[in-house]
């Protein structure tokens, strides 16, 4: 059969043993719980409590501060002890609430709802919101928004982002190996939002044992459809994963939506299932927590709002000095400099390695090689749009298409110079982009 793909992309080395066949460990947290009020993309999040009040896991603590916003919510029981700015991933100082734990972990109980078969679109889709759920695959983009397109009656597919193309990333797997019925079931949820709508469950040929069980689960579903990927880096992007599987193109000026699809990934469709079958609020994830540094690599269920330190603990702790500590993927993720930081609702991983390959030696001088340029998935010119933007040259950039850079991170990877292009690029798209929201370019 003919698996599909996209052009360009990497093939670097996966890293996946080390995790992927260890069942997912519960975690308990210990101590203070950190939630800042920025999870996500859009307003910050508003407080709904003062220092003193006692919550319960799954209390809401914090509202949504605008429509494109998510409200936020405790996943513990005990006391807020303070709501002051605190350090989060990306080193800046963030408004957040902090609970210290009772170790009851005592519960809110859920109000009764009825089954999703008989809720509208409408019911659905607040449930979705209340539950506080953003994209859990990186961007933290409100999940109730993305589900409400202006013409939902034009999505031709939803689908599930299975591919995890990062190395090192095994959540997924691990997710859809031991919970596909919760994946497959908030799919269908999904679906139901979408009434001319086929589900694709898209996954990476690397991961045999899941294609082979969900097509086993989908046999009777006439509306998903299981599609297996080349495994190729970046087969999970969203614009690559569109065209891989419905060969539609995007650019960075569209939504998914504008060419009739919806992409989603595991965790968040599993969190849409326990919001919507069970009334739970947006509690938990799984983070792959590995690297030749860390002594016992594993996936964790993590309660959101856990301190990172404590996910190192859980892995046995350094087995070997780190040289470098990334939030998220060694690809797209970013280096952490203080590992005392929360877990977010969009956090996917972190990677502890004893050599940091990147700043070891250059960056040189290019030599045209032109591996960038057959390597990058957004038919872009890495090498020159990197000159561009260490020129802060806006023009040349936005004329040579800087912004359909995905910032995946292939061009930066196969250079030989070890030039740092994406990151170059990178600021400059996010120049751009603020540029773009106060509406000073297009
Ligand atoms: S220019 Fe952007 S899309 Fe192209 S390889 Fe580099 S990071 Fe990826
Ligand atoms: S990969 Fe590096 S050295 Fe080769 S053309 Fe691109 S920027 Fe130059």
């Amino acid at each position: 059969m003919l698996k599909k793909s996209f052009m360009g992309g990497i093939h670097p080395y996966d890293g996946k043993d080390l995790t992927k066949d260890i069942p997912i460990k519960a975690v308990l947290p210990k101590g203070e719980l950190v939630y800042p009020l920025v999870q996500h993309i859009g307003a910050p999040a508003v407080a709904v409590v003062s220092v003193g009040d006692k919550v319960l896991a799954g209390q809401k603590i914090a509202d949504a501060g605008g429509f494109v916003s998510a409200p936020v919510h405790a996943t513990v029981s005990g006391k807020i002890k303070a709501i002051e700015p605190r350090r989060t991933v990306t080193g800046d100082l963030v408004m957040s609430i902090v609970v210290e734990n009772d170790n009851y972990y005592e519960e809110i109980e859920a109000a009764p709802i009825k089954p999703w078969e008989q809720m509208t679109a409408a019911q659905i889709l607040e449930r979705i919101r209340d539950a506080g759920i953003v994209g859990m695959g990186g961007a933290g983009f409100p999940t109730f928004i993305k589900m409400s397109p202006r013409e939902p009656d034009k999505i031709d597919y939803v689908i599930a982002n299975c591919a995890e193309c990062e190395p090192y990333l095994t959540s997924d797997y691990r997710r859809m190996l031991e919970e596909p019925e919760n994946l497959i079931g908030g799919l269908k949820v999904l679906l139901s939002l979408f009434v001319n709508a086929r589900g694709i469950l898209a996954v990476e040929d690397n991961k045999p044992a899941c294609i082979e069980l969900l097509r086993e689960l989908t046999k009777e579903e006439p509306r998903i459809i299981v599609k297996e990927l080349k495994t190729k880096y970046p087969q999970g992007a969203e614009r690559q994963l569109i065209y891989a599987t419905t060969g539609r193109l995007v650019n960075s000026s569209m939504l998914p939506a504008d060419v009739g699809c919806i992409v989603s990934n595991v965790d968040t469709i599993i969190t849409v299932n326990r919001a919507v079958t069970r009334g739970k609020a947006m509690m938990y994830r799984v983070v792959t927590v590995t690297g030749d540094a860390i002594a016992s690599p594993g996936n964790f269920l993590v309660r959101i709002g856990t301190n990172y330190r404590q996910l190192i603990d859980e892995a046995g702790g350094f087995k070997k000095e780190p040289a470098k500590i990334i939030s998220g993927g060694p690809m797209m993720g970013f280096a952490l400099f203080d590992t005392d930081v929360p877990t977010t609702k969009t956090t996917s991983a972190l990677l502890a390695f004893s050599r940091d390959e990147v700043s070891e030696g250059g960056p040189d001088a290019c030599i045209n090689c032109g591996k960038c340029v057959e390597t990058c998935p957004g038919r872009v010119l890495p090498r020159k749009l990197a000159d561009y933007a260490e020129q802060e040259n806006e023009q040349a950039f936005l004329q040579y298409n800087g912004m359909e850079c995905c910032e995946c991170g292939c061009c930066s990877y196969v250079c030989p110079a070890r030039r740092h292009l994406t990151q170059s690029i990178k600021s400059m798209r996010r120049l751009m982009l603020e540029r773009r929201k106060k509406g000073e370019t297009k």
